[in-house]
């Protein structure tokens, strides 16, 4: 039996938002047992759990909200925590996107280790896939079937020369996570970042936060992979799996799936439930933010 985690004391980063362009700041802390992971939107004072209700999936990420407030491109760290199997976190935001880091979720998984990880009194939760589940748009398709441990097989293809088709197959684990998924960056074609940052979106972009690729070459430097691209969405697929609140236990297959069939498959399983069942203990405690508002004084934005 697992036992539920969190981390062991809070930290924080800072960088930029992809999209915004803006400095942002986040902070991780410690929760309780059965709390999820909680996003606390420290401008509107609002704290938004990592649920698909609360999701709006964009083609280039995936933002949550509630009410006036939003915080976008959650994806990577939502990711880290839940490649690492943290299941209790509150994520304080100073601004309204997550920072860009990296590209990748490599920066959240150290900052993750510098906190520590700490097993928490009560078991963990999974939501175990006990009937196929699939999801479909045009050609893309994504699909879970049962299997006692959480499994997946990624293929995407594009008419690029240089990332072609590529395909991931591999249980995630947080060895394998680590290692595997987390330093894959995230990537953008030379002629959709000039699209972007002309809609005023990619504005924080650059060739240190993103593969960039060209017709002939990927402009941004040497890969950390051969096949980072279909890496890197496995690590999208982890994370916005996340959404689920719950660990999946299942073997997820993908075919040019992205952010927005990431979260119609969320959808399916929650509107399916004779399709799995919640292993281990299912009761969540209501949150009582138990967790530190006063933390002293701020370091300055990073600019
Ligand atoms: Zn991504």
């Amino acid at each position: 039996m697992r036992l539920q985690t969190t981390i062991e004391s809070s930290i924080s980063s800072d960088g930029v938002g992809l999209h915004s362009g803006e400095p942002s700041r986040l902070w991780l802390h410690p929760a309780p047992a059965g709390t999820g992971i909680v996003f606390h939107h420290r401008g509107s004072g609002l704290r938004i759990p990592a649920q698909v209700d609360h999701a709006h999936e964009l083609s280039y990420a995936t933002r949550l909200g509630l009410a006036d407030a939003a915080i976008s491109t959650v994806e990577h760290l939502l990711s880290a925590l839940r490649g690492l199997r943290i299941d209790n976190v509150v994520v304080e935001i100073e601004g309204n996107e997550v920072p860009i880091l990296d590209g990748s979720a490599a920066p959240f998984v150290q900052l993750i280790d510098r906190a520590g990880v700490t097993s928490q009194e009560r078991p963990a939760t999974a939501l175990r896939i006990t009937r196929t589940i699939e999801v479909r748009d045009g050609e893309k398709w994504l699909r879970v079937e049962p299997a006692s441990t959480f499994s997946v097989d990624y293929r995407i293809s594009f008419d690029n020369p240089l990332v072609g088709f590529q395909r991931y197959v591999g249980e995630i684990t947080p060895e394998s996570y680590r290692d595997a998924i987390a330093p894959a960056r995230t990537f953008g074609f030379l002629k959709d970042v000039r699209y972007l940052k002309s809609r005023g979106l990619a504005r924080g972009g650059s060739l240190s936060n993103c593969v960039v690729v060209d017709e002939e070459r990927i402009v941004s430097g040497e890969l950390r992979f051969p096949d980072e691209f279909v890496r890197h969405k496995v690590l999208d697929l982890v994370g916005d799996l996340a959404l689920l609140e719950y660990p999946l236990e299942g073997a997820v297959t993908a075919y040019k799936a992205g952010h927005a069939l990431h979260a119609d498959l969320v959808r399916a399983i929650l509107s399916n439930p004779e399709r799995w069942e919640l292993v281990g203990s299912d009761s969540r405690a209501a949150f009582v933010a138990p967790y530190p508002m006063d933390l002293g004084v701020r370091p300055a934005l990073a600019v």
